[in-house]
C-alpha cells in the first residue's frame, strides 16, 4: 500500500478533485435524443460543488478486501458499458475516405466513422437502458492519427464529438500529449470553450509546477474538466471512475513538464477514496495500458491486466493502447473483466454486468462492428464536415494541399503489416523513396511502425490527402510546429550505417516487426542466425535505376553517406550508442563531417533502466532538420508532405488524370534481403 490518502504533493498537484452528481446526464438517459448539446457541460458546472480533497485527511488507508462491493447494492443489479479506445481522430470510415458514405448502407467496405458510431451508440443505449444504467466510456488516444488530429489544437474536435455522441468520460492516452502538454491544454480548452467537452479522468497525470506549458491544463483541472476521478450516480448505482496511463504507454508519452506516477499505486489510492469517501458501489478503471499474450497465446499480460490483478478494488477495466479487439472479456482474479475494442472506431464494445449479492458476473460481452450496415447520424456528420475547413487551413494550405483533394489511384491495397516484410514492401519503398527524393540524400530510412497506416484500394482506388496523411500523421516539428513530423538528415560512414541497421533489426517479441528498418537508396543482407548486433553481412548503396555498389562496413573506409529519416527515427539513431552501452558506436555528422553540436542532451537517457527502445526527450540539432524556403518563409519538409509530393510526381496512367501508385515487381523490390 502506498501513502494513505492522496495527500502527497504529486497527487495533490493536479488541482482540486471534484465529483459529479449526474443529474443532468440522468435526464439525458431518460431522453435518448438529448445526448448531445450542452448536457455534459451543464453537469460540469455542477462538478465544483463538492471539493473532496479538503476532506481527504479523514480517509484512512483501509485496504479493501477483494470483491467486496458496497452494501448499497441490494438484490440484483444489471448495467451496461458501451466503450471505445484508441479512436485516433478517425472521424471518417477507414479506407479510402472517398468510399465512405455514412448515409447509405450496403455500398462500401470502409470501417468506422463517427456518424455510424454515434448512430449505433444511440441504438444500443435505447436497447439497454430499460434493463439498468448505461455508461458510455472512451479509453484515450482519442486524438492523433488522421488529418483531424493535425488540427486538434485549433478545433478540439475529438472531445467535442465524444461529448455530442453522449460519452460520459474519457482518459488521456499517450498520444494526447503529442503536441506537448500545452498543445493538449489548447485542444481541451477549445472544446471546453465551445461548451462541448466531457469529463477527462486522468488519475496518474501530474501537471503542477510553474512551467508555462502546464498553465492551460491547470486551469482545466480547476474548472473540473480534467479530474482525478469521477463519480456518476445513475439508475441507483454510484459508479466511481478512474483513468490511468499505463507504465509502458508512459514511456511513449511526450509529456514534457507533466509526469506520470505509478499507475498501480495511484489506482490503490483512488479506489480507497472512492469506496471510503465517495461510497461508490462500483469502480471502473479506464486503463490506457494494453493487453499482451502470454506464452500460452492467451491474453494474460499487459498493464490493463496487471492493474486488475494488483488492485482488487477495481471492478471493471476498460482497456486500450494495444489496439486489441478482444472477442471476449479477460477475467482477472476470477472476477474482474478486462475489455478492449480494437482501434480507430472499428468496433463498439458492449459489456453487460450483473451484480447479485456482492457477486459480479459478466452477463455478456460483444464487439459491434462499425460498418456499412449502420446508417450514420447526420448531425455528427455535419459537425465533421465543418471541421474540414479548419483542417485544410491549419494543416495543409501552406503546403498546397486540401483535405479531400484526390492524389492518386491505388490499383490494389498497400498494407503496412509489420510481420510480412514482402507484403508491406510497396508501401515502405514508396515512403522511403519519397523521403530520399525530398532531400536528395544518398539513403532514406524509416521503421515499420512509423508508417501508421496502409493504403486501401476500396471501390474506386482513389486516395485523397486524408488517406495519405494517415500514413505519417504524427508529431510536430522543430523549426515550425505545424502538424507532422519533419525529415532530418545526417551523415554516417558505412560502418555507422551498419550500426543503425543492427539496432533496428533487434526485434521486440512483444511488438514483432515494429522497429524493422525500411530503406531507399540502399539494400542490405542480414542473417538472423548470427549474434545480436552483427547480423548485417552486406550493405549496398544505389537503386534499381542506377545499380548498386558495395559499401565498406568494417570501419576502414571513412567516406560519408547522407541519411534522411523521420525526426522520431532520428532521435533513436542519435541515442543508439547510449542504448547499446557503446556496443554500436556512431556520431551523426553534418555535411562537413563535423559532429552535430546539440546532440549531447539527446544522448542522456533518463529512463535507462527500462529495456525498451526509448526516445529520450531533448533538443534536436536544428541544422539537421530539412527545410525549404517558400515566399521567404522557412518551412520544414514534413514526412507527409514528401510522400504527397512524391505521389503527385508519379506517372499518370489513368483516365481520370490521377497518377497510379506502383505495385508491380519493381515497386515491391526487396531491400532487406534475408540470408542464412
Ligand atoms: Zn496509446
Amino acid at each position: 500500500m502506498s501513502t494513505p490518502g492522496i495527500h502527497n504533493a504529486s497527487t495533490k498537484s493536479q488541482g482540486p478533485v471534484k465529483d459529479i452528481e449526474d443529474k443532468t446526464v440522468k435526464t439525458a438517459d431518460d431522453n435518448p435524443a438529448a445526448t448531445s448539446g450542452g448536457k455534459i457541460t451543464t453537469s460540469c458546472e455542477t462538478l465544483s460543488r463538492r471539493e473532496v480533497l479538503a476532506g481527504l485527511g479523514a480517509v484512512g488507508a483501509t485496504m479493501l478486501l477483494p470483491g467486496v462491493l458496497s452494501a448499497a447494492l441490494d438484490g440484483k443489479t444489471t448495467f451496461t458499458i458501451l466503450h471505445t479506445n484508441d479512436l485516433h481522430s478517425n472521424f471518417i470510415g477507414l479506407g479510402p475516405a472517398s468510399d465512405y458514405t455514412p448515409f447509405s448502407t450496403g455500398d462500401d467496405k470502409t470501417l468506422g466513422g463517427y456518424a455510424r458510431l454515434a448512430a449505433l451508440i444511440r441504438q444500443r443505449k435505447e436497447a439497454r437502458q430499460g434493463l439498468g444504467p448505461v455508461l458510455i466510456l472512451d479509453d484515450g488516444d482519442y486524438s492523433m492519427g488522421t488529418a483531424f488530429g493535425g488540427a486538434t489544437r485549433e478545433t478540439g474536435a475529438e472531445l467535442q464529438l465524444l461529448s455530442r455522441m453522449g460519452y460520459d468520460a474519457t482518459t488521456l492516452g499517450n498520444h494526447e500529449f503529442d503536441f506537448g502538454p500545452d498543445g493538449l491544454g489548447q485542444s481541451i480548452g477549445v472544446a471546453a470553450k465551445a461548451g462541448h467537452v466531457l469529463p477527462i479522468v486522468a488519475s496518474n497525470t501530474n501537471f503542477d509546477g510553474k512551467d508555462a506549458t502546464l498553465a492551460d491544463l491547470q486551469r482545466l483541472a480547476n474548472d473540473g474538466v480534467i479530474r482525478r476521478y469521477l463519480v456518476i450516480e445513475r439508475g441507483g448505482v454510484r459508479f466511481g471512475i478512474i483513468g490511468l496511463l499505463g507504465k509502458e504507454a508512459g514511456v511513449y508519452t511526450q509529456g514534457g513538464a507533466a509526469s506520470f506516477p505509478d499507475a498501480i499505486e495511484i489506482a490503490k489510492d483512488m479506489v480507497n477514496v472512492l469506496h471510503e469517501k465517495e461510497k461508490v458501489d462500483m469502480v471502473i478503471c479506464l486503463s490506457h495500458g494494453g493487453v499482451a499474450r502470454g506464452k500460452d497465446g492467451k491474453f494474460t499480460g499487459g498493464d490493463d491486466v496487471r492493474v486488475a490483478e494488483a488492485v482488487p478494488g477495481i471492478d471493471v477495466v476498460i482497456g486500450g493502447h494495444s489496439h486489441t479487439a478482444l472477442q471476449e472479456a479477460i477475467i482477472v482474479n476470477g472476477r474482474t473483466p478486462v475489455v478492449q475494442a480494437g482501434k480507430y472506431g472499428q468496433n463498439l464494445g458492449e459489456l453487460v454486468i450483473t451484480v447479485d449479492g456482492g457477486k459480479l458476473t459478466v452477463e455478456s460481452y460483444q464487439l459491434h462492428p462499425i460498418d456499412d450496415t449502420i446508417a450514420g447520424d447526420r448531425a455528427i456528420a455535419d459537425e465533421i464536415d465543418g471541421y474540414k475547413k479548419t483542417v485544410t487551413r491549419v494543416v495543409f494550405a501552406a503546403r498546397g494541399y486540401s483535405i479531400d483533394q484526390p492524389l492518386a489511384v491505388a490499383p490494389r491495397d498497400l498494407p503496412n503489416t509489420f510481420t510480412d516484410i514482402a507484403a508491406s514492401a510497396p508501401l515502405a519503398n514508396l515512403v522511403t523513396d519519397s523521403f530520399r527524393k525530398a532531400t536528395n540524400a544518398h539513403i532514406a530510412m524509416t521503421a515499420n511502425a512509423l508508417m501508421r497506416a496502409g493504403l486501401t484500394r476500396g471501390n474506386s482506388g482513389v486516395q485523397t490527402v486524408y488517406d495519405v496523411f494517415a500514413v505519417a500523421p504524427l508529431g510536430a516539428g522543430i523549426v515550425d510546429t505545424t502538424a507532422g513530423s519533419a525529415l532530418v538528415t545526417a551523415y554516417f560512414t558505412g560502418q555507422e550505417l551498419k550500426h543503425v541497421l543492427e539496432f533496428f533489426l533487434v526485434d521486440d517479441p512483444s511488438h514483432p516487426g515494429e522497429t524493422f528498418p525500411r530503406t531507399s537508396g540502399m539494400r542490405f543482407r542480414y542473417d538472423t542466425s548470427r549474434p545480436k548486433f552483427d547480423v548485417v553481412t552486406a550493405i549496398e548503396i544505389g537503386d534499381l535505376d542506377h545499380g548498386y555498389r558495395a559499401v565498406d562496413i568494417t570501419g576502414k573506409d571513412e567516406r560519408l553517406y547522407s541519411l534522411t529519416c523521420p525526426l522520431m527515427f532520428g532521435k533513436f539513431v542519435v541515442a543508439i550508442p547510449n542504448f547499446t552501452k557503446g556496443k554500436l558506436a556512431l556520431v551523426p555528422k553534418n555535411k562537413e563531417g563535423q559532429p552535430f553540436k546539440e546532440k549531447t542532451e539527446l544522448l542522456n537517457d533518463p529512463r535507462g533502466d527500462t529495456p525498451d527502445l526509448l526516445r529520450p526527450p531533448g533538443t534536436v540539432d536544428k541544422s539537421s532538420v530539412d527545410t525549404m524556403t517558400e515566399g521567404g518563409v522557412v518551412r520544414e519538409i514534413k514526412e507527409w508532405q514528401s510522400i504527397m509530393d512524391y505521389i503527385r510526381s508519379l506517372p499518370v496512367k489513368t483516365k481520370g488524370g490521377l497518377p497510379m501508385i506502383p505495385v508491380d515487381e519493381r515497386a515491391s523490390e526487396a531491400r532487406a534481403i534475408k540470408v542464412g
